[in-house]
Formats: C-alpha cells, structure tokens, sequence
C-alpha cells in the first residue's frame, strides 16, 4: 500500500531530512585518517538527539548502530567498528532519522585523499545516476523510468554492476513503505508515480560485477569479487512540477571542501 503525503507532511519530511542532511556534513567534518566509525557513530547518535531526532536504523531488526557505514567493498549496511579509517578508504554512510513522525533517509560516498582514480569515478558516476533517477521521478512516469535511468547510466555507458537484491523505497510514516524503487528496471513498467509519493532512491553500484555476499556479521553486504562499491540516497517527493528533492548533499559538500583528508567528489551537472 502506497501512502500519499500532503503538502503539510511532505514539509514535516523536509525538516526529517534536514537533519539527515546536517548530520552527515557533520560526519563529513570527522573523518579523519586515524579516526574510526564507532566514534563517530557515537558522536552521530547524539547530533540526531541534541536537534530533537530519534536515529532510525538503531534497534531497527535489531541492527546495533546509529549510522551504517560501509568501507570500500561493502555496499552497504556496515556496522561501525574500531578499525582506524586509513587514506585509501572509501566509506558510505547512510543515516536515518525519525522527527516530527517521519523519517527521513539519505546517504552520501566519501573518499579519504589516497583514493585510487578508479573509485573516485565510481562514487562520482553513481552520485550523478542518483540525479538521473530523480530527474525521472515525475507524476505519470513509473517506477520503471527511475530505475531505467540508473541502470543505463551505470551499467551501459559505464560498466559497472548495479545491486540486485538492494532496492529504495517509499519512505514517511514508516522507514520503508511501498513502492520498491530497484536500481534497475525497464521504462514504463512499473507502479505509477503520483503527486504526494515519497521515495528514497539510492543506487548501490559496484565498480566491479553486480554481485553481493553478506558477511557474518549478518548485516553487511561486500561485493563477491572485493571491487569497491558507492551508495548515494536521497528522499525525494513528486510533485506535480516534478521531483522535489527533500535531502540536501549541498551541506555534505562544504564540509568536505573543508576537510583536507577527504576527495571533493564533484559532479557534473
Ligand atoms: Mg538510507
Ligand atoms: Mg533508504
């Protein structure tokens, strides 16, 4: 079942997303070569409480954590540990938080400066398929027409693999709701958008072959063959006018500018 959000709701999700957004530019300005995820989750946990947020994934199926934080061949849904981050590293973070009575959801790639050239285009690429699939999360499109547009970018004019058995979702009153939003699909299949759906699109892009294992741990996801992977989200709302994206990596951004370990992961649009 598909919830349809008002005008009111959709700008309660904004603010849910808002602080999504300000905890991970406050993220961004903590990574650092040395520094390790639970410390920073620690420090993740209590941003979201100081600004009135409820950390959603925490105690979600039992997962143990405030952030997911997924290290160069993990695609996603890493636990923090105590491994030190290194110059080489690539780490997503997804963060999640409840406010108001809504979630909001959204995750970015960051690159520590020793990044291989490789990996930096893959974060890039998959950060620019995430605006092609919003760009076609329009009233009248389907499902179908987001998932079409990451996949081809991705796959056809970059070679990459794109994550099967990982899909976004409708996002508001409940973390996951209706539709599924895979990364892949074919053009006018599909659920039809409709003005008031949320939907957190997040393409999980593999440098690599398409296919994922989880580890022991239960929880995390690697890539089968150890290439690096990228994850961006965002939470984005249709609206008659078109997409309207609630999240906002503007903030992600500037702190990565001013935090000299890291690689600015620019795009181009
Ligand atoms: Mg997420
Ligand atoms: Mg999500």
């Amino acid at each position: 079942m598909i919830y349809y959000k008002t005008n009111e709701e959709i700008e309660l999700m904004r603010e849910s997303n808002l602080l999504v957004s300000k905890t991970l530019a406050y993220i961004a300005g903590l990574l650092k070569v040395g520094e390790n995820g639970k410390n920073i989750d620690k420090k993740a946990e209590m941003f979201i409480r100081d600004h009135g947020g409820i950390p959603a994934f925490k105690g979600y199926r039992g997962f143990p954590s405030t952030l997911c934080m997924s290290l160069n061949d993990a695609v996603v849904h890493g636990i923090p540990t105590d491994r030190a981050f290194r110059e080489t590293d690539s780490v997503s973070i997804d963060c999640g938080v409840l406010l108001n009575g809504f979630y909001g959801d959204a995750a970015f790639s960051f690159a520590f400066r020793e990044v291989k050239e490789d990996v930096r285009t893959l974060l890039r690429v998959t950060r620019e398929s995430l605006l092609k699939g919003i760009e076609a999360a329009r009233p009248g499109n389907r499902v179908g027409d987001i998932s079409y547009a990451i996949q081809h970018y991705c796959e056809k004019q970059h070679g990459y693999g794109v994550v099967r058995e990982l899909v976004g979702h409708g996002v508001g009153k409940s973390l996951h709701e209706d539709p599924e939003v895979p990364n892949f699909g074919l053009k006018g299949k599909g659920p039809l958008l409709k003005e008031g759906m949320v939907l957190a699109i997040e393409p999980m892009v593999n440098l690599g072959n398409k296919a994922v294992k989880q580890m022991d741990d239960g929880w995390t996801i690697l890539t089968r063959d150890g290439k690096a992977s990228a994850h961006f989200e965002h939470s984005v709302a249709v609206k008659t006018d078109g997409p309207d994206i609630l999240s906002d990596h503007s903030f992600v951004d500037e702190a990565v500018k001013k935090n000299e370990e890291l690689v600015n992961i620019s795009i181009n649009f």
